[in-house]
């Protein structure tokens, strides 16, 4: 039988519930246990996909194009648990289904209610994840914090099905904080009401992690026992590190959570391999000297925004044995009058970018000074890599500064130009049957064989995920060929450009696609891997 971990979070927001139960997943799999992971959001949006990069961070895309919440992006780093529609569930989604279901009658007259329609339709979810015998324990993160109105439905759900399953099948793992006053002390109290108010949902928690700045003591670890019901080898710190967040696997390892779950859920204990988390930690405290990476997009302020794409360019530090200094620049900067040498160049005082990086966007904010920054990379041979808009980017710079036309746009931002150089489907006259509606999820692109996406892949066939409306304008694809510019890649039966690259420079690349979802810090993805390459040797170049 399958077994059930609940991980929910007390006290406030932030506390790395995400890394928490990413971890907690790496760690079973390095005990040899097949793992899944599903999040559940409280918000009543039926997917992440309308909601904005600024609020709510990045929007993560799984290979069946569904638009889910940044933490599936966690677990997709830290574990293997194969990610798709089916382990993001949303408030929205699970009244939709219910009143759906109720509009067709299928609840023959009775009255629709939270307990049980709600949360049958919940359980019936999560169920459906772990139904694979192959399953050996599914985590299920509960978002949000105990106490909040959303999440009710959810902790619900987790009391009847720990009630169902029994304790032996079905864990509770509570996250609080530990904060510090003056003098130093840690202060237990929040931590006891949160367990509180957990119990007043019916949940007795197993097991806590309490985020403090360092390993909590024993004489702490006692009294939060006492207070709890939570027995004292099953209270852990999940303290403050200031390496990476891929060293907690390790440090819940040390503490032994791994196997305090596994006895309270009767499940044998097999030997751990730790090595691939041993090994990013070697390289990681192996890296030498650093490359400026200038990140040119316009949701600059929110980390979250760009999370894969920042978690990507980590993991291609670790490959290169270099640390990779994020420059996150406004785009709009760059518009105007501005001179990109004060911005990315040699008179910035901290210093040159040793390459760029222009991520996904929608929108017209800023798009020019994404321009400014692609042409300067061109022109001064720095690496560049464009993801999604990036390369889109990629397509107008060329079409503006090097075939000559002033107004090559994407109809995306100027309806009117003369020169749509990437634009729907349905406005490019020799493409039929697509749809105005957004490409998500995985398809297969054919990178050519004398390309730096075929160099970096190793393969022609490439599989990667997709979240774009607009294309390259196949109406261009021959003056901008014959004027240099390289497709290096397409869609299988080649109606599609997935993929440029510019003609001599050391490193300029273009994808459609998202490859920033699939890198992981034990697996960096190879275009990451090989852009960190081409700035590191710039970087020296530079310095000769
Ligand atoms: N806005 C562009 C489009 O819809 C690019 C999307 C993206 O970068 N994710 O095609």
């Amino acid at each position: 039988m399958n077994k059930y971990i609940f991980v929910t979070g007390g006290v406030c927001s932030s506390l790395g519930k995400g890394v928490a139960a990413s971890s907690l997943g790496a760690l079973l799999e390095c005990r040899g246990l097949n793992v899944r992971m599903i999040k559940c959001d409280p918000y009543i949006n039926v997917d992440a996909g309308t909601m904005s990069p600024y609020q709510h961070g990045e929007v993560y895309v799984t290979d069946d194009g569904a638009e889910t919440d940044l933490d599936l992006g966690n677990y997709a780093r830290f574990t293997s648990s194969p990610l798709s529609r089916a382990n993001s569930i949303t408030t929205g989604q699970v009244y939709d289904a219910v009143i759906r279901k109720e509009r067709e009658g299928r609840f023959l007259g009775r009255t629709v209610q939270v307990i049980p329609h709600i949360t049958d339709e919940i359980k019936g979810r999560i169920y459906a994840v772990g139904k694979d015998p192959d399953v050996d324990v599914v985590i299920v993160e509960i978002g949000g914090t105990v106490g909040d109105i959303e999440s009710i439905p959810f902790l619900e759900t987790a009391r009847q099905m720990i009630h169902e399953l029994g304790k032996i099948n079905a864990l509770s793992v509570h996250l609080t904080l530990l904060p510090e006053v003056a003098g130093g002390e840690l202060k237990t109290k929040p931590t006891q009401h949160s367990v509180k108010a957990m119990q007043e949902q019916g949940i007795q928690p197993d097991i806590l992690i309490c985020r403090a700045p360092v390993l909590l003591d024993e004489a702490t670890r006692r009294k939060i026992a006492l207070f709890t019901n939570v027995e004292t080898e099953a209270v852990f710190t999940s303290y403050d590190v200031n390496t990476t967040i891929y060293e907690i696997p390790l440090i819940f390892y040390e503490q032994k959570l791994d196997l305090v779950v596994l006895k309270k859920l009767g499940v044998e204990s097999r030997h751990a391999d730790l090595r691939p988390w041993k090994r990013v930690m070697e390289q990681f405290n192996a890296r030498k000297g650093k490359v400026r990476i200038g990140i040119v997009g316009k949701y600059m302020e929110l980390h979250d925004s760009y999370k894969s794409v920042y978690e990507a360019l980590f993991h291609a530090g670790l490959a290169n044995g270099v640390e990779v200094e994020l420059v996150k620049i406004d785009s709009s900067r760059l518009e105007g009058e501005s001179d990109p040498e004060t911005i990315l160049g040699a008179k910035h005082p901290e210093g040159p970018v040793d390459g760029i990086l222009v991520p996904g966007g929608f929108g017209q904010r800023g798009i020019n000074g994404m321009v400014q920054a692609a042409r300067w990379a061109r022109l001064n041979r720095v690496p560049y890599f464009g993801i999604c808009l990036g390369m889109q980017i990629m397509v107008i710079e060329w079409g503006r500064h090097v075939l000559g036309w002033n107004d090559a746009d994407s109809t995306e931002f100027n309806q009117e130009t003369k020169h749509p150089v990437v634009s729907l489907l349905e406005e490019q006259v020799d493409v039929k049957n697509y749809g105005g509606t957004m490409r998500l999820g995985k398809s297969e692109t054919i990178a050519m064989e004398d390309s730096k996406l075929f160099k970096a892949y190793g393969t022609k066939h490439i599989w990667e995920r997709h979240r774009h409306r607009y294309e390259f304008a196949n109406q261009y694809r021959k003056e901008m060929t014959e004027s240099g510019l390289k497709i290096a890649g397409l869609t299988p039966d080649g109606s599609l450009v997935e993929s440029v690259e510019w003609p001599e420079h050391p490193w300029g690349v273009g994808v459609q696609y998202h490859p920033e979802f699939k890198s992981r810090p034990t697996d960096p993805h190879p275009l990451f891997r090989d852009f960190i390459a081409a700035a590191k040797d710039f970087k020296e170049r530079r310095g000769k």
